[in-house]
């Protein structure tokens, strides 16, 4: 099959195989040595974006041995798979490679057959786990206990919010007016996107007596500045990412006879999967990366998890937490110099100036990237056969 991109709203319904692989094996060789970092982790979120790098810097920085859950399409003989089914056998591959051991679990991690799944798994192959990081963005839960599906939403709060956005295909910008989020809805965001799940999963590796001491666990946030807070942290997700802040002190207090910990970390706005669906926010990336990418302090997925692992989860000296004791890796991202320039954009941008105030090239080459598409040193034009890897994931 020839493999090209098809690209509908903000996904790309192809993935390519090869360009998937190389796209792997790009992160792998931008990882150094990490002396002290984790022995053992399990990575819920595993085959794609900030859930991919962690993965990746735990088991090629650190030398960890590493479970991966994750919820990706299998492909068939005349249909690709989804990119992260792809990264998955490509990351099994190159850690056989380099004799670390590797397994990813594809399932639904809300449930509890999943999470019994991955216990066995801990059970039979590693004894325990030092690290669990948890990196899911999914649209929908299906709660284990109640058996009711939540969906997300993602919309203001209080009033219809008219907000710029960006076209990524056509590089259009255009106003839009975001209706306010019921109350139902915000519920089911932060069932979906908040802390509950994380904490399910604590719980039912503490009680299946599989974690070591000193273990540790992160969460990812986002939480940006006055020109997302409408659409992201004063919204329906920020509501659901308040709920992590919950949840991190709940579950720090059940690791206290481990003397382990939780933490939640803000990280940088990057391109992927989940957060190419936000309204607002691919326009504010298109900025950010001119204005970061200038000022010389960008980093790509990789780079920043590299340096979250290196500096605060296994650094020297203990990290500097804001007052809800997160762990800050978006510093620079909020830097008075970025924000202020992308502040001063923010007004004129338009559809005849993108070019010049924005790295739109930048942002849609790290689209296609996710899926495999746009990287040198894959042949497009060749013949690959999409059902690559089939029994190396255990779905
Ligand atoms: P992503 O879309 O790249 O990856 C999501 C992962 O979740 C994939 O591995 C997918 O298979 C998995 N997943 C989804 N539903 C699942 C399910 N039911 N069961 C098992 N696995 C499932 O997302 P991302 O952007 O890397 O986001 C990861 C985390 O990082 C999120 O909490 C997000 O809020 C946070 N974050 C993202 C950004 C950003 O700019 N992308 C910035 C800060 C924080």
């Amino acid at each position: 099959m020839i493999i090209k991109p098809r690209i509908r709203g903000f996904i790309c319904t192809t993935a390519h195989p090869l360009g998937c692989a190389e796209n792997v094996r790009q992160q792998i060789n931008a990882v150094t040595a990490l002396d002290g970092g984790p022995t053992k982790a399990l990575v819920i979120g595993a085959s794609g974006g900030y859930g991919l790098s962690s993965r990746i810097v735990a088991a090629f920085g650190a030398g960890a041995d590493t479970l991966g859950v994750s919820f990706e399409k299998m492909p068939t003989a005349t249909k690709t798979g989804s990119a992260g089914w792809y990264n998955n056998v490509a990351f099994e591959e190159a850690a056989k490679e380099r004799g670390i051991f590797a397994q990813t679990l594809d399932g639904d991690a809300f449930s509890d057959d999943m999470k019994n799944r991955v216990i066995a798994a801990i059970r039979e192959n590693l004894g325990e786990i030092d690290l669990l990081v948890y990196s899911l963005a999914s649209p929908v839960r299906q709660h284990p206990r109640t058996g009711i599906l939540h969906r997300s939403a993602i919309k203001p709060l209080g009033e219809t919010f008219q907000v710029k956005t960006l076209n990524q295909a056509t590089g259009e910008v255009s106003e839009v007016a975001l209706d306010p989020a019921t109350e139902e809805e915000t519920a089911a965001t932060v069932a979906v996107m908040g802390g509950e799940d994380w904490e399910f999963w604590v719980e039912a590796l503490i009680e299946a007596d599989v974690l070591a001491p000193g273990f540790k666990t992160v969460s990812y946030t986002y939480i940006g500045s006055e020109l997302t807070w409408p659409i992201y942290w004063q919204a329906t997700l920020g509501k659901a990412k308040e709920d992590l802040d919950r949840a991190a002190s709940a579950i720090e207090a059940k690791l206290a006879g481990l003397g382990g910990n939780a933490r939640v970390a803000a990280l940088k706005a990057v391109v992927t999967q989940a957060s190419s669906a936000i309204p607002v926010v691919p326009l504010y990336l298109g900025l950010l990366f001119r204005v970061m990418k200038e000022a010389g302090n960008h980093e790509n997925c990789i780079e920043h998890i590299d340096r979250l692992f290196r500096t605060a989860l296994y650094g020297n000296v203990p990290p500097r937490l804001d007052e809800m004791g997160r762990v800050r890796m978006d510093d620079r991202e909020l830097s008075n110099a970025v924000q202020s320039e992308i502040k001063r954009c923010w007004p004129v941008v338009s559809t005849e100036n993108l070019a010049d105030l924005a790295d739109l090239g930048g942002i849609r080459e790290d689209f296609l990237k996710i899926f495999g598409f746009g990287i040198e040193g894959v042949d497009y034009e060749s013949d690959v056969d999409p059902t690559l890897g089939q029994d190396v994931i255990k779905g």
